[in-house]
């Protein structure tokens, strides 16, 4: 089981990618179409992703739209940073 989550606002988030290149555990794409006429694509974490909650994309976004959750060993949300 993951021992992160990460959590985008996707009304501020740029899709500039910044987040996926920062992620040492390769657990971002780019693979969340966006809604408008651009349909530029955003980041979200993979199905199979093993996010530590480290925190180092929420620390590498420009934008400071990330909020990182660290889960317990039973699963349950147990801090957040952003
Ligand atoms: S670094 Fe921030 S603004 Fe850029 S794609 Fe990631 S969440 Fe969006
Ligand atoms: S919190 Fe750490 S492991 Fe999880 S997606 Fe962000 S950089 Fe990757």
């Amino acid at each position: 089981m993951a021992k992160g989550e990460v959590i985008i606002d996707y009304q501020i988030c740029m899709g500039c990618g910044i987040c996926i290149n920062a992620c040492p555990f390769s657990c971002l794409d780019l693979t969340r179409y966006g809604t408008d006429a651009y349909k530029r694509l955003f980041p979200e974490l993979e199905p199979d992703h093993g996010c530590t909650g480290c925190g180092i994309c929420s620390k590498a976004c420009p934008l400071e739209c990330m909020t990182v959750i660290k889960k317990d060993k039973d699963g349950k949300k147990d801090a957040v940073s952003s």
